[in-house]
């Protein structure tokens, strides 16, 4: 059956899954949701014999319906191969009372690749499908992860350019490096004088700015996103829920139809969107704990139902949750209001002018398979040490929220529902928080240095990704204000 995708904005014209993943965003600013979230037509306990490409079929055919199987198999094993450093592609590791589902194995060490990996196989697919001639400028925003995943999901790759904007004071000292050493001639890299929701809100103009769009069609370019407001980067990320459920059924950890809870450390409210598509698509999930750092937009949103950005924004050491404006969530607001786009775009009109909305009681009433909690900058840290003192596990800092987070609201509950965490980071890439909650004396020690230290205390390997940027070369410095955005974005498609 086809299924079809319209704006959370204005929902009466209809779109391909194709079409949705070539656009990126909606005309209107809104964004793509399908028509109706289709049931899995497989046994979960089929799905515990699969392999993780396998799996992946099974759910992403029912929501890109315009794709061939072949086409779509093809996205699949292209996206998830090699550059995963295990063919398990997402294994899931028990420690201290829960699953920790690793998300980060793929070429950049951070969750953004299980969706950036295939991104760009489904947008050249979309392409050709739709019979686009323009080259496809892929533009975005980044807290640090994104920009990485999809820099290397998109390197000269044919027919696509892409610029990536990140806070030049705003992210990670090896993220920053990932990115500014990237090849590929087709990659740009800048850094803005401002913060991510800044250079978002850069980004969205430029995509709502007709005049541009005409301007680029002309110089025969065309714009889309890999920011995770593309359902081209949602839907692979509901893959991996199913995928988690899966290896618990298969290592006899659950039986099928027990439930399990996720928590998600969020940010941008992506990777929790695909959770709460992956329950309504049949995977039995009970809670679905929304995990924040000091940036507590969310929680505050959960206890009261007023979404309020009208706050100070803190850089912390979780910095790819530092977001204040989490642009998925939208879709979820489309959803409670029962696919209300009139609605839906009054509340996101008064978040663009007030900076906060009020969803009614009726629509908090649909939230109740949600928990909202956050850690401060101490609590993430005690919560890497306890865990590495108790196991020898090592974790990230946003992978940290999550596991702080989960143990708040055990100690609130009792609740002893298997847990999956998401864990979206390797603890690599952020070493220098990661290595100083373990121990604080090491704190004027080189980047390089704690990475060693690391691998040695944690007992695992250096991966490739960080062995890449230690000598790797800078290819990018341009550094721009918030508002030269868009004449960067000109200059680098010489127009
Ligand atoms: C992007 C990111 C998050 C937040 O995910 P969202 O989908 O934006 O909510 C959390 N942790 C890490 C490491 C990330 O890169």
């Amino acid at each position: 059956m086809e299924l079809y995708y319209v704006s959370t904005r204005d929902n009466k014209k209809k779109f391909t899954a194709s079409q949705a993943i070539l656009q990126g965003l909606a005309e209107d600013g809104g964004l793509f949701v399908p028509t109706s979230v289709p049931k899995l037509d497989v046994n979960l306990s089929d799905l515990a014999n699969m392999t993780y490409q396998q799996v992946a079929y099974e759910v992403m055919k029912l929501l890109i319906t315009d794709f061939t199987e072949e086409e779509l198999k093809n996205c699949i094993n292209r996206a998830y191969d090699s550059k995963f450093d295990t063919e398990e592609i997402a294994p899931l590791v028990y420690a201290d009372g829960a699953y920790y589902l690793e998300l980060f194995h793929g070429a950049t060490i951070a969750f953004k690749d299980m969706a950036l990996s295939i991104l760009p196989h489904l947008m050249i697919t979309s392409a050709r499908k739709n019979n686009i001639k323009n080259d496809i400028v892929i533009l975005t925003a980044t807290s640090g992860d994104t920009g990485k995943a999809a820099l290397a999901g998109f390197a000269d790759v044919e027919g696509t350019k892409i610029v990536v904007f990140y806070p030049k004071n705003g992210v990670s000292a090896i993220q920053e490096k990932q990115m500014v050493t990237q090849k590929g001639d087709n990659t740009h890299v800048v850094g803005i004088k401002g913060n991510f929701d800044q250079a978002q809100t850069g980004v969205k103009m430029m995509f709502n700015d007709r005049e541009l769009a005409t301007e680029l069609d002309n110089a025969g370019y065309q714009f889309s996103s890999a920011n995770s407001i593309n359902i081209g980067r949602l839907v692979p990320q509901i893959v991996y829920y199913v995928y988690a459920y899966s290896r618990l059924l298969a290592e006899e950890k659950i039986a099928e139809g027990d439930k399990i809870n996720v928590v998600v450390p969020t940010g941008n409210f992506g990777n929790i969107l695909a959770a709460f598509y992956a329950k309504t698509m049949g995977v039995p999930i009970a809670k679905l704990i929304c995990a924040s750092n000091e940036n507590k937009v969310l929680y505050d949103f959960f206890e009261t139902g007023c979404y309020d950005r009208n706050r100070e924004f803190i850089l912390t050491n979780s910095p790819s949750m530092d977001i204040l404006i989490s642009s998925n969530l939208e879709r979820l607001i489309y959803h409670i209001a029962g696919d209300d786009a009139a609605k839906n775009a009054d509340l996101m009109k008064a978040l663009a002018t007030a900076g906060k909305y009020n969803i009614t009681p009726d629509m908090k009433a649909k939230l109740v398979d949600f928990y909202g909690n956050y850690t401060s900058e101490a609590e993430t840290a005690d919560t890497i040490k306890a865990l590495y003192d108790k196991t020898g596990y090592v974790i990230d800092t946003h992978t940290a929220v999550a596991a702080g987070v989960y143990k708040k609201y055990v100690a609130s509950t009792s609740d002893e529902t298997p847990t999956v965490i998401a864990s979206t980071a390797s603890p690599f890439k952020f070493t220098r928080a990661v290595m100083g909650a373990i121990d604080a004396s090491l704190s004027n020690e080189e980047d390089f240095v704690l990475v060693d230290k690391l691998s040695s205390i944690g007992n695992v390997a250096i991966p490739q990704a960080i062995e890449d940027i230690r000598s790797a070369e800078v290819r990018h410095n341009t550094v721009v204000e918030v508002d030269e955005m868009c004449a960067e974005v000109k200059r680098f498609l010489g127009m």
